[in-house]
């Protein structure tokens, strides 16, 4: 598939409320042909969706260019090819050979809350180990500007630390600034929102109350976004999670592997949410060291795909899924996990295929189980699928690379077959 017809599908990454907000958004440019046809039919409705679709066009940002009506003419085929799926690829509006790959993590402490290691040591060991992107999420502290850390404070649980446990201790509760603009990186405000089910926050300093719902509400207010941390902590059923992701847009991500991979039922707690949210509110996996000591930095983070290395870039990956999850279990001295190249999605022929090096298997997982092995599926041919499918990719010495969740959405014979 060539670069532009990846890039004709944009995806906001919003919650969508309606069906044809879902409409306009996630198909192909041949269905929604398709659909705007049977929505004039049924009622004059086409031009609310076709003027919906062109609302989500600018969306797709640096390539929404590619949007142009003329850069193909489907008319011809809409007639008689019926797309038997509608798949959400929430890697659709990404370039992925013109966009860098950066390492982040999104959950880890310092001596400011419950860690062992100082801030500017923390930031110093991450930046060294090729992280380009770390936030600081001390325990409803908030442990940002890097610029400021020489006037933060160590946890009265530090300084006691220092005549318990002195051995785990630095000799000194003294930071240091750091400027994560000097060092390449890009610091992430937030904290772990911790009297309630754990939650990451990001982009805020708020610091929480006991009340998770009045946390979600005032992150949000904040202009803050949220990530659901450890689920496996907890005894929470599904459906409190998807409530959750129901109500609160800025909601936007589950951690399914935290601190190497304390919680392995975190990745069925995921596959149930999909489940029953997919397509229309996809729920984005990430993978945390929750460092609290040298011994958890570099085992688990996620690959950014951005344009370009800034906080708003960032903000927008997190958002909207531009990225995949790495579990490395023997950390920084063990094999280099498997690289994703490109997800290249055909809806018109409904097949998903993986590019990548370093791996040796690839299994697609829908409705928690393993649907398919090997690069490419083609969804006719499986069966038990779900609202979803996802890749997760193993190699070396135990790795894991993860994708985030395409949607889909049966149409035409595959409709009528699927009890759904
Ligand atoms: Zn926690
Ligand atoms: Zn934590």
């Amino acid at each position: 598939m060539s670069r532009d017809e990846r890039s004709r599908r944009t995806w906001s990454g919003r919650v969508l409320s309606s069906a044809a907000a879902l409409v306009t958004v996630v198909v192909s440019t041949v269905t929604v042909l398709t659909i705007v046809l049977v929505s004039a039919a049924a009622g004059g409705a086409g031009s609310a969706v076709l003027s919906g679709l062109n609302a989500v066009g600018p969306a797709g940002g640096a390539i929404a260019e590619a949007d142009s009506p003329g850069a193909e003419s489907p008319g011809a085929e809409t007639e008689t090819t019926e797309p038997l799926w509608v798949i959400t690829d929430p890697y659709g509006e990404l370039d992925w050979a013109a966009y860098g790959q950066y390492k982040a993590n999104l959950h880890t402490h310092t001596t400011t809350s419950d860690g062992t290691m100082n801030p500017h040591v923390v930031v110093d060991t991450y930046q060294a180990l090729g992280y380009a992107v770390l936030a600081i999420t001390d325990h409803d502290e908030v442990t940002y500007p890097w610029t400021a850390f020489s006037e933060m404070r160590a946890s009265s649980l530090s300084s006691r630390r220092m005549f318990t446990v002195a051995h785990r201790m630095p000799k000194s509760l003294e930071f240091e600034d750091r400027d994560p603009d000097r060092m390449g990186m890009v610091a992430i405000q937030g904290n772990e929102l911790s009297m309630h089910h754990h939650m990451g926050s990001y982009f805020s300093d708020y610091r929480g109350t006991a009340d998770l719902e009045a946390s979600l509400a005032a992150t949000a207010a904040n202009g803050g976004l949220a990530m659901l941390f450890h689920p496996g902590r907890y005894n929470r059923p599904v459906e409190w999670y998807v409530e959750l992701y129901r109500r609160y847009d800025h909601l936007f991500g589950l951690e399914v592997y935290n601190q190497g991979d304390r919680y392995p039922g975190d990745r069925r707690l995921w596959d149930a949410i999909l489940d029953r949210t997919m397509p229309e509110r996809p729920v984005w996996g990430y993978s945390n060291d929750d460092a609290h000591d040298l011994s958890h930095i570099g085992l688990n983070w996620n690959t950014l795909i951005l344009p370009e290395l800034s906080v708003e870039a960032v903000r927008r990956a997190m958002e909207r899924g531009h990225s995949y999850f790495v579990y490395a279990p023997l950390g920084p001295g063990g094999p280099a996990p498997p690289v994703l190249e490109a997800v290249t999605v055909d809806d018109r022929n409904a097949t998903l295929e993986v590019t990548a090096r370093g791996h040796t298997q690839v299994d697609w997982v829908s409705s928690g189980a393993v649907v398919a092995s090997g690069e490419r599926v083609a969804l006719d041919e499986l069966e038990g699928l779900g609202a979803y499918i996802r890749a997760e990719l193993r190699g070396a010495g135990g790795t894991v690379v993860g994708t985030q969740p395409f949607g889909l959405l049966p149409s035409g014979p595959a409709a009528a077959s699927l009890p759904r």
